[in-house]
This record gives C-alpha cells, sequence and structure tokens, in this order.
C-alpha cells in the first residue's frame, strides 16, 4: 500500500505500482468476488504502473475472480445531426476505439471481454455475469440500462479510483436522472451503426445527460447515510467503493424533493444553466460570464508572459 506521501505529479518509474501491490490493494479496499464493479477510473492518478492499463484490469480480476464482474463505460463519438460525409463514413461496432480513456480501451481489448451494442453508450465487461449483462444492453435499451441492472441486482457496487474531482460521479446519477425522465435540450447528434439485419442504420442521441461536475455534491450524503462502503487508496489514488443500490436510491429521492440538485453552481456552465426543463439562467447571462472568464484568462497571460 502506498503511503500517500508521493504526488501522482512526481510519480516517476523508481515509485512504479506493481500488479502485486495492487492486487493487495483491491483486496484491502474491499473488492470481492461475488459483485459487479463499474470502474470508473484516471489511470494517471494511480501512478506508474507496470504495465499500465492491462496491469491494473488483470489485478481486478484476479481481485474479482472467480464469482466477481468488472465493468467499465467504452462510450463512442457522436457527431451532429445531419452527419456531414466524413461523419457518416464512421460505423460505430465493438471495435470503435472509446474516449473514456486507457482503461476502458484495454477492456474492449481483453480476450474475455463482452461488449454491449449500444452504438453510442457501449458498456465493456469482463467476469461472471458479463455476457448476460451486456447482451442485454442493445440500441433499444436506456442508455444507462446496464448501470440500472447492476443497481438493481443489489450486487453492483461502484469502484472509483482518483478523487471525486478528477473522476466525477458514482455511476448511478445518469440512472436516477433517466429514471426520474427529465427532459434536457440538447443540440441533435448520432451515429451509423450496423443494425440487426446489418444495415447501416442511423442511430440519433436520445437521453438527457449532465455535465457531471455537479454530482459530486451528493457525495457529503452518501457518505452520511453509508452508501460509501470503503474508503482507501489504489497506488496513489484515493479511492472508494459505494453501492450502487443505495446510491441509486439517495438521488431518487432527492431529485424527487429537488430536481436541479445534480447540477453545477458554475454561472458559466450552458449545460446546467440554459438545457433542463428547470433551468432558470439565461443566454445573455452565461455568455457575459464565458466572455468575462477569457478576458480573464486572456490578461493572467499577458501579465505572466511580462514576468
Ligand atoms: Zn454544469
Amino acid at each position: 500500500m502506498s503511503t500517500g506521501t508521493t504526488t501522482v505529479e512526481t510519480a516517476s518509474r523508481n515509485d512504479k505500482v506493481t500488479y502485486n501491490q495492487l492486487v493487495e490493494d483491491f483486496k484491502k479496499l474491499g473488492v470481492r468476488s461475488g459483485y459487479m464493479y463499474n470502474v470508473k477510473a484516471s489511470l494517471k492518478s494511480i501512478g506508474y504502473v507496470e504495465g499500465g492499463a492491462k496491469t491494473v484490469i488483470n489485478a481486478l480480476l484476479e481481485a474479482v475472480s472467480p464469482d466477481g464482474t468488472i465493468v467499465t463505460d467504452s462510450f463512442v463519438n457522436v457527431w451532429p445531426l445531419p452527419l456531414s460525409a466524413k461523419h457518416a463514413a464512421i460505423i460505430s461496432d465493438r471495435n470503435s476505439p472509446s474516449y473514456a480513456g486507457a482503461i476502458a480501451n484495454a477492456m474492449l481489448k481483453h480476450p474475455d471481454a463482452f461488449c454491449s451494442s449500444h452504438p453510442i453508450q457501449r458498456f465493456v465487461a469482463i467476469g461472471a455475469n458479463a455476457e448476460k449483462l451486456m447482451s442485454r444492453h442493445t440500441p433499444e435499451s436506456y442508455a444507462y440500462n446496464a448501470l440500472k441492472e447492476m443497481a438493481e441486482s443489489g450486487y453492483g457496487r461502484n469502484l472509483k479510483i482518483g478523487t471525486d474531482e478528477k473522476v466525477v460521479g458514482v455511476g448511478t446519477t445518469h440512472v436516477a436522472i433517466g429514471m426520474m425522465k427529465f427532459h434536457q435540450d440538447r443540440p441533435p447528434c448520432g451515429v451509423n451503426y450496423r443494425n440487426g439485419n446489418g444495415e447501416i442504420e442511423l442511430f440519433k442521441r436520445n437521453w438527457a445527460g449532465g455535465c457531471g461536475v455537479g454530482f459530486n455534491k451528493f457525495i457529503p450524503i452518501y457518505r452520511e447515510r453509508g452508501a460509501i462502503l470503503r474508503e482507501g487508496t489504489i497506488g496513489q489514488a484515493p479511492s472508494k467503493i459505494t453501492d450502487m443500490a443505495h446510491t441509486l436510491a439517495i438521488e431518487l429521492e432527492i431529485l424527487k424533493e429537488n430536481p436541479a440538485f445534480f447540477m453545477c453552481d458554475d454561472p458559466a456552465c450552458a449545460d446546467c444553466r440554459l438545457t433542463w426543463e428547470f433551468s432558470t439562467g439565461n443566454k445573455l447571462s452565461v455568455n457575459c460570464h464565458r466572455a468575462l472568464r477569457k478576458l480573464r484568462r486572456l490578461l493572467g497571460s499577458l501579465y505572466y508572459g511580462r514576468q
């Protein structure tokens, strides 16, 4: 276990985190066989890992074996509609790269991985329940259905590796937003994919999102109500395990009272201030805050440029 005295910035090959240390860290944090873990991880936060993302995945699999499952999002880029000729030529499939980071892309390449067939919010899983869970997340499913199923099973756990600022959310807030049927106006986006008959079809984004920054407002409430099961470190990364059924129940209870609770407080955030049915901001105010921010940055760089 890391002493936590070495910061991520100063991590070097001399501080390398090994496979054995990771297995030990995962076990100490409480990762067990029999549960399904939704992994949200910042690889960089762990430190210099010998073998990279692949080592983290193999150590996790060792900790959850033989009856556990690991799941992560491996979402695919969307494009504005109507699709340009360039974007129309991109076909989303099992092999499409994900923007979700190193762990997601390494999981996609794992020989034992199963992928969901959702053309945009694609999940990938390895382990005992991977095939069953992924086969039920299809183009017809709600975008976050895989996480909903994990939460509702009672065996779903969220494993966050990295600080709350670096890795936002615990996997269930989007599920809660979907279950609440909140409406958000977003520019139409989509991607081409092959449907069940092998024909190329346009898949349009059909769910509400969320900027994610405000999702951390739930953290103190999870803690207070016992939904955070364990906290510790994986390598050098502060990490936590939460009970997905419990975090989802808390989110639903709070959002019923206050639908806007998940929003961030940034006056320049167009997503939170302008796009939701209960957004109370206006375009002029958001644009002014954005312009002011740009100006401050510009003045700051001029000032420091002269130093
Ligand atoms: Zn926001």
